[in-house]
């Protein structure tokens, strides 16, 4: 755990959730989005490179149309969505212009992440726009993304967006001063914990809870944020968005909100991508030889150390691998597919031409193809 050091940062993701910048009524909460862009604004100036992952498309949008709380079916929230992005776009460009900061607006779906072309396509985008000294602002494309193929909460968009372009700060800003050691609105003992070094299963435990009427995350969505941000190298703060100049707060070391902490080893940008972007194809079971080789060893994944394979993947996929009990040890991109695999499981590599009648690769899965660790 380092000192609140954090005014050395320079790349910075800053999200706030629909509660932070809409009423319960669904209209834009403006004194609080004015104080965010001024805040924003003012980092900019300093020389900060600003991210901003804004949520409240859906519900400024429920508002808008006069709708009694959160949509319910698909079609009505992307409707939602539609009108509300617009209205969010407008008030932010209208504010940020008053500070002389030009935004552009970035909407993200998902294949935006899992598929590695558009990932890195995105990144690229992402980095021109802070080479422009503009302020990307960020949310997920509701309108056209249905639910069954959503990221669906802008905590883990956001952390996807820091991990992306390797931010080295993480906000997230909410309407709770951090992570509790219970629910702080139903028992008057909990703690606020300032400090996470490690992602526990106690730390876990404590994300139970929902969010607010018009947002979708709560503290579970924030911890899988975070888990992701201390793999990327990236310190995660959560804090309370309705304390005055909270963001100023943050940068200047302030004893606020929950630090989470990055890991000792940062992953590389290839494997956290492989970890927390790609989709999932299938999964393959590994005996306890292999599950030790290639958690401890640092070893490529061989045909002789498979059990089972399950689902239908091809070269290039990405799939779990799971220890002999069923629990996931690893994700990794395999360079056979799920057929091949089906017929030379358990066999020694020296036997794979034998079997398949060609071999390209030693190796089901190549160590630099792995994901270890999560
Ligand atoms: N993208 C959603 C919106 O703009 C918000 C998702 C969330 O609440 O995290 O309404």
């Amino acid at each position: 755990m380092g000192k609140r050091n954090f005014q050395v940062f320079k790349r910075i993701v800053v999200k706030v959730g629909t509660s932070s910048v809409a009423h319960a009524t669904g209209k834009p909460n403006l004194f609080k989005i004015e104080s965010l862009v001024r805040q924003l604004a003012d980092l900019y100036n300093m020389g900060k490179e600003i991210i901003l992952v804004t949520s409240g498309a859906i519900g400024t949008g429920a508002g808008k149309l006069g709708l009694p709380g959160r949509p319910r079916t698909i079609p009505e929230k992307q409707a939602a969505a539609a009108v509300g992005q617009g209205v969010l776009m407008h008030i932010y460009e209208k504010l940020f212009a008053e500070y002389g900061v030009t935004v552009g607006q970035v909407l993200l779906t998902r294949e935006d992440f899992s598929d590695r072309k558009r990932f890195l396509n995105a990144r690229n985008s992402l980095h021109a726009m802070l080479q422009f000294g503009v302020i990307p602002v960020i949310n997920e494309n509701d309108t056209v993304a249905v639910d069954e193929i959503k990221l669906g909460d802008n905590d883990n968009l956001s952390a996807l967006v820091a991990t992306l372009i390797d931010a080295e700060l993480l906000v997230l800003l909410s309407d709770i001063d951090g992570l509790f050691t219970a629910d702080p609105r139903k028992e008057k003992s909990a703690q606020l914990i300032r400090d996470v070094t490690e992602m526990t299963p106690e730390i876990e435990a404590l994300s139970g809870g929902a969010g607010s009427k018009l947002g979708t995350g709560g503290m579970a969505t924030k911890i899988q944020a975070a888990r992701i941000a201390m793999h990327s190298g990236t310190v995660t703060v959560i804090t309370n968005m309705e304390e005055k100049n909270i963001i100023r707060r943050v940068i200047e070391g302030e004893a606020v909100g929950t630090v989470f902490w990055p890991c000792a080893n940062k992953m590389e940008n290839k494997k956290r991508w492989i970890a927390f972007s790609s989709s999932i194809c299938g999964k393959i079971f590994v005996d306890e030889g292999a599950a030790r080789a290639l958690a401890k060893q640092g070893k490529s994944l061989l045909p002789s150390g498979i059990t089972r394979v399950e689902g239908s993947f091809d070269i290039g996929n990405t799939v779990v691998i799971a220890g002999p009990d069923g629990t996931e040890i690893a994700r990794g991109i395999v360079s056979y597919s799920s057929e091949d695999i089906e017929r030379i499981k358990g066999a020694q590599t020296r036997d794979i031409a034998r079997i398949l009648g060609h071999k390209d690769f030693d190796e089901v899965i190549h160590r630099n193809n792995l994901a270890l660790e999560l």
